[in-house]
């Protein structure tokens, strides 16, 4: 941590400075120049991270060297982690193609759109059974009985199954039911709700926040990671923007940023970024292009009658394409779909 006083700062309160870092068991090496005097701090800076220091009279910035995120930090993890969902391996190269409904609707549905994304490479099912609506009018999922039939699904055709979950109190259900725990945007600094997922070991879903930055969303990672849950996945899914061409403003270049500050895999929801089907396929390969390690996207085989977010939904076969494309942009980069645990089981079936 660097401590940079003001200038025309007295003797007294240089040393007073000093004395507080100290104090605080860390060395305090001054370097004094023509018109700054700069304190470089020798130590471990978490001790100090908490610590009022611009309060300090003659203060006038201090700046950490280390990253708050520490968990999250390629410091502290230089490799890229993998997370492994049930089986279907997300990062180092293997991308996860994350699909089904925004909302899990009922068994026959969910089963028809569960087997066209399989056959077309999708490695997890996803559907919300409990969903975060801006109207309380508006569907707001099915609950326990939707958790229950995304699982049956998932099962029946041998894919792992993620659905987000909003309440702290439905962490334990959640758990229960599904491989992948999403907390979704609108939660993203829900830190309770953060710390509850943390203390399970399911792999988590960790969507960034509509107004949140890159730093934030690494702060809320690092509260799933500190309750030692290493299996993190971030997504971006836009931010808020003023433009309303597009539902939200496709941040692609976060996954670029996040790639240099993390070692967590980050995938990307062109879906909800964009809001629009027509854009969903070049965003999503825009993401890969960018290095993201998989794509969420909304499926939905009669989007006219979905029961929430029917307008950005891709059909199958417009998925099934998409699907191509990717694995063909992601063996340019030398990377490929994660492949389904046990793909031969289901194949025959
Ligand atoms: C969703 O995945 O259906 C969802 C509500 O996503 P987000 O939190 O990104 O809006
Ligand atoms: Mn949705």
């Amino acid at each position: 941590m660097i401590i940079i006083l003001r200038s025309g700062v007295t003797p007294d309160q240089v040393d007073h400075v000093v004395k507080r870092v100290e104090e605080l068991g860390l060395r305090a090496h001054l370097s004094q120049g023509t018109y700054r005097t700069i304190i470089g701090v020798i130590g471990d800076e978490e001790q100090l991270r908490s610590e009022p220091l611009r309060a300090i009279p003659g203060v006038m910035d201090v700046i950490p060297v280390l990253p708050p995120y520490k968990l999250a930090s390629k410091e502290a993890h230089p490799q890229p982690s993998v997370v492994d969902v049930a089986g279907v391996k997300i990062g180092g190269g293997k991308l996860a193609m994350i699909a089904g409904p925004c909302a899990v609707e009922d068994q026959d549905r969910m089963r028809s759109i569960a087997r066209a994304i399989r056959a077309a490479g999708a490695n997890i099912l996803r559907g919300g059974a409990y969903k975060p609506r801006t109207s309380p009018y508006a569907f707001q999922g099915l609950g326990e009985e939707g958790l229950q039939v995304l699982r049956e699904v998932g099962d029946e055709f041998g894919m792992p199954v993620v659905t987000e979950v909003t309440d702290p109190r439905c962490v334990e259900v959640v758990a229960e039911y599904a491989d992948m725990i999403q907390v979704g945007a609108r939660n993203m600094q829900n830190f309770v709700l953060l710390t509850e997922v943390g203390r399970t070991r399911k792999p988590v879903l960790l969507k960034r926040g509509m107004s949140a930055t890159v730093n934030d969303l690494l702060m809320s990672a690092e509260y799933v990671l500190s309750q030692g849950n290493s299996q993190v996945v971030l997504c971006e899914r836009g931010v808020k923007g003023f433009d309303t061409a597009t539902r939200n403003l496709y941040d692609v270049a976060s996954v670029a940023v996040v790639k240099g500050l993390s070692h967590l895999p980050m995938i990307v929801d062109p879906s909800h970024a964009t809001g629009r089907p027509e854009l969903i396929p070049p965003c999503a390969l825009a993401g890969i292009a960018v290095g993201a390690d998989g794509v969420h996207v909304e499926v939905h085989d009669c989007p006219e009658k979905a029961k929430s977010d029917g307008p950005q939904a891709l059909l199958p076969h417009e998925y099934a394409e998409l699907a191509t494309q990717i694995s063909r942009l992601a063996a340019l980069f030398g990377r490929s779909i994660a492949p389904l645990p046990g793909a031969e089981t289901c194949d025959a079936r």
